[in-house]
């Protein structure tokens, strides 16, 4: 039996809802593979972990890269490339999404101007009512 099990870094908070300690590891065999997702107990969301995530032996052991060959030390660097890729693919679809939920938020007004609009609103409505109680 090999001695060095497949090891993933815990995402430390979740990619869309950011809220943190939460996330699990769900395994699912089906048709004879296995596959794993991250699952954010928070949001339910659930995301594909990726094999690029999965610690390297050396980094764990040893995170001083200086001390590797040159050869290694490149190979080191383009491994944490493409964890870096995969995590701001991760980023870009959680930017996305929160850029479509705020589209569809989107009020008219910034916030200075929504309270001035209010105040402006009361303003008229005090008049109003005034107006309503002389009328009366
Ligand atoms: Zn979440």
């Amino acid at each position: 039996m090999p001695d060095n099990p497949a090891l993933f870094r815990v995402p430390a908070r979740c990619p869309f809802c950011g809220v943190s300690g939460t996330i699990v590891a769900e395994t699912t065999i089906s048709g004879g593979e296995l596959s794993l997702t991250w699952c954010c107990r928070t949001c339910q969301r659930e995301w594909p972990i990726a094999a690029e995530e999965q610690e390297l032996e050396r980094r764990a052991g040893n995170p001083d890269t200086r001390t590797l060959p040159r050869r290694e030390r490149r190979a080191h660097v383009l491994e944490t490339k493409v964890v870096e890729h995969q995590r701001l693919q991760v980023r870009t679809d959680q930017l996305k999404m929160e850029h479509a939920a705020l589209s569809r938020d989107l009020v008219p007004f910034s916030q200075p101007d929504h309270d001035r609009h209010n105040a402006h609103l009361a303003h008229h409505q005090r008049d109003l009512k005034r107006h309503k109680k002389r009328k009366a």
